[in-house]
């Protein structure tokens, strides 16, 4: 029995080192919000332990991670606290180094993980919150009386490694998420809408919440409450909330497809890379493509169409929280009192084999079904990849809209055939053809 014990502790052990060392940062970023908080997020392929150092002259985040080389190197930072950041990758760790202009307290960081999300396809992230001007900001007598930077040096304080989600537990939670191919949540009942689609479109509390949401951090901030207090806001960068607007309701369904205004959505966006894929495709440049092409295809049939982004540029702000980001784009077919609204997505799975197409929808109305088998069907009849089928999902976008809406995910960039395919001009434009006669089919 004992040793069955120890080896099954011995396997979890090579089970937990292999999850460690598999775990691959892909990019790092750094945002300072209205109240000078310097955010360093790193994204990651899974999550992964980390620790925080502090020392005088600079705070390390020590990932336990191989990285993307293109995630090293030295950016250039502009914060009250420092002037640069700096990625090194050595002996299966990787080191974000920034190089502090004034010391700082052990309170006045924190850091917390953010789990990957399968809605809007954004990584695993790891989070470091450094609030620059702590001293300035705790009361009149200190304002004027910043800490002298020759004060002495404080001893590194190594953080203990926060209580992420063991690394192999969340990738066998992403794998289950995502493995089957998508995440097809069950709507809640009695929210959806009907007829005129007149919809209750403020973000409320039976939302889907995508779950990079703050109450979903799986580790524990680890600063004084005082701190945490302060950073907790989620503003980084500075923007306020994103309100729901609301059109008049009325959307048509029928007669013809000139004058129907249709609003796209190119998936993901600035800071939001969407899905990345073996050869570095990212998901937002192949969606922005494909949406612009679908846009020039629609205007030749005479609809109007408005475009949540036509470059590479988040719709609210860049690393604002995902309902905002979302609901952002549901307010652009919502100004438009767009007749149909379609979101434009790539697929990604952590399994490689998986490819085809599939199409989501919320039943608001009977429309948003019929909409997305008309664009499902017209897609899979002409493209002879695999068939995931027309998927009734709780997404944001496609509940939170007033009008009929869908959201496609046009193959996998995550398989090595459907990125060549992805990236060819030849897809993109087919694919947009595609679309735009399925829309004049909807609206017949
Ligand atoms: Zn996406």
């Amino acid at each position: 029995m004992r040793k069955i014990v120890s080896v099954l502790l011995l396997w979890a052990a090579l089970c937990w080192a292999a999850a460690v060392q598999a775990a691959q940062v892909t990019a790092v970023h750094w945002g300072v919000d209205k109240d000078n908080v310097l955010r360093i997020v790193v994204d990651l392929d899974a999550l992964t332990t980390y620790q925080v150092g502090l020392s005088s002259s600079a705070i390390d985040l020590t990932v336990d991670a191989s990285a993307q080389s293109s995630a090293l190197g030295t950016q250039k930072v502009k914060s009250t606290l420092a002037a640069s950041l700096e990625t090194v990758a050595a002996g299966g760790k990787v080191t974000v180094r920034l190089p502090l202009l004034h010391q700082i307290e052990d309170g006045a960081y924190k850091s917390f993980t953010l789990k990957q999300d399968p809605v809007t396809k954004r990584p695993a992230r790891i989070v470091l919150d450094i609030t620059a001007d702590k001293q300035t900001r705790t009361g009149p007598t200190t304002a004027s009386n910043p800490k002298p930077a020759a004060s002495a040096p404080k001893p590194a304080a190594v953080q203990p490694v926060p209580k992420t989600a063991s690394p192999s537990g969340s990738k066998a939670k992403v794998a289950a998420a995502e493995g089957g191919v998508v995440i097809s949540n069950k709507p809640t009942k009695g929210s959806g809408t009907t007829g005129t689609g007149a919809s209750t479109t403020a973000p409320a509390k039976t939302t889907p919440q995508p779950k990079t949401q703050p109450k979903q951090e799986t580790a524990k901030p680890q600063t004084s409450p005082a701190t945490v207090k302060k950073a907790e806001a989620p503003t980084v960068p500075a923007k306020g909330k994103a309100k729901a607007e609301k059109g008049s309701g009325k959307f048509a369904t029928s007669g013809g497809i000139k004058d129907k205004k249709i609003t796209i959505d190119p998936g993901h966006g600035g800071s939001d890379p969407g899905a990345i894929g073996a050869k570095g495709t990212k998901e937002k440049d192949i969606t922005l493509k494909i949406a612009k092409e679908l846009q020039e295809q629609l205007k030749k049939k005479k609809a109007k169409v408005s475009m949540t982004r036509t470059a590479d540029k988040d719709v609210h702000g860049p690393y604002a929280s995902d309902v905002d980001e979302l609901q952002a784009r549901v307010n652009v077919a919502e100004r438009n009192d767009a007749d149909v609204f379609i979101s434009i997505h790539i697929n990604s799975s952590v399994n490689a084999k998986v490819k085809g197409f599939s199409t989501y929808y919320y039943p608001k109305s009977s429309h948003d079904k019929r909409l997305a088998t008309a664009v499902h069907n017209k897609l899979t009849k002409n493209f002879g990849r695999d068939n995931l089928g027309v998927r009734e999902a709780n997404f944001y976008v496609t509940k939170r809209s007033s009008m009929p809406a869908i959201l496609i995910e046009l193959c996998f960039i995550s398989n090595k055939d459907e990125e060549k395919l992805l990236q060819s001009s030849w897809f993109q434009k087919k694919a947009a053809r595609l679309l735009a006669e399925a829309m004049e089919d909807y609206f017949k």
